[in-house]
Parts: structure tokens; sequence; C-alpha cells
């Protein structure tokens, strides 16, 4: 069965700010129908890039790539928020609307010359994902794709990372 996976997308206007929709993935999280065909659409992309490992950003980034690598059974290491791993770690810092953020992956995460595919929920500005891939290289990695549920296209996010292949389920 296809499902029209944007069914499960909820729209919410003037979040967190007014004047942003914010797309709320959790209705499809919560249908399993629909989380397993998302999964199922980018596990069957992963396998055209032949990944050997997935690499995710706090929090939502985890929700799409730990199923992936669990139907692909290869593994999966979390990019995090400063503070929150307990080993040495990689940092790379990366611009929001107001100030800067940073994210950080453990020194052995990737091993070099792994074939990886990063994952999130969703591409806006690109800030997020572009933070990511640097830590992956950092380690060696190798970027091979990079898959979304949902890409917002007016904030063209593909732009900061129009070196790499993007999957995006559903565009808005
Ligand atoms: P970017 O760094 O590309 O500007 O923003 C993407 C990051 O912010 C992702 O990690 C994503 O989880 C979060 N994000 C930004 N806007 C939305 C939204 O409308 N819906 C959801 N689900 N996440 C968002």
């Amino acid at each position: 069965m296809v499902l029209d996976l944007t069914k499960y997308i909820a729209a919410i206007p003037d979040y967190p700010e007014k004047g942003v929709v914010f797309r709320d993935i959790s209705p499809l999280m919560a249908d399993g129908a629909a989380y397993r065909e998302a999964t199922n659409k980018i596990v069957e992309y992963a396998k055209s890039k032949d990944v050997e490992m997935i690499v995710g950003p706090e929090a939502r980034g985890f929700i799409v790539g730990c199923p992936v690598a669990y139907d692909l059974g290869v593994g999966f290491a979390p990019a995090r928020k400063k503070g929150k791993l307990p080993r040495e770690t990689v940092e790379a810092k990366y611009a929001l609307e107001y100030g800067e953020s940073a994210l950080y992956m453990h020194k052995d995460a990737v091993k070099p010359g792994q074939r990886v595919l990063v994952t999130d929920d969703l591409l806006a500005t690109g800030g997020t994902i572009a933070a990511t891939i640097e830590l992956v290289e950092k380690l060696g990695g190798i970027v091979v794709g990079t898959a979304f549920f949902i890409e917002l296209d007016d904030l063209k996010g593909r732009n900061k990372i129009e070196d790499y292949d993007i999957f995006s389920l559903m565009n808005y």
C-alpha cells in the first residue's frame, strides 16, 4: 500500500514564533504504517548508496536514522549538543538566527573511510545538517548521502550542502 505521507504531517502556524509554520512529524511517527513506509523509503535510498553507518543530529535525526540502521544492520552514531557525550569529542559550530550553537560526536564514532548516511527529520536552512556533515568528515567518514522526511524549499538549505546527494520524502 502506498500512503500519502503528507497526511501525517501537522502544520502549526506561528510556532515557535509568529510567521513560522512548524511542520510536526509526530502524527507520522505515531502511525505504525506511515512510520514504516517513510523508513522503508530511506532504507531503499541507503541501500542504493552502500551505506555502512548512519549519523543523525539530536533529537529528531535519531527518529529518522535509528530504524534505518536497524533494518540495514549497520551502526548509528549520534551528533549531540554540548555536554551530552561522556568521552573525547570533535566539535562543529553553526549559526542560528540569533547567535551560535554547536554539535559534537565521539572521536571514534565513525571509522575513516566509512560510507555514512546523515539523517534528520527536516532540512530548513541547512545549518544543522552542514554541522553534522562537518563532524563526520572530521572523523574521516565519507558522506554518501543525506535523507530527510521533509525539506522546506523556500529556506534553500540544499544550497548549503550542494556537494552532497539529498533525498527528501516531502517538500513544502
Ligand atoms: P536548519 O538547521 O536546517 O535550519 O533546521 C533544521 C533543524 O531544525 C532540524 O534538526 C529540525 O529538527 C529543526 N526544525 C526546524 N524547523 C522545523 C520544523 O518546522 N519542523 C520540525 N519537525 N523540525 C524543524
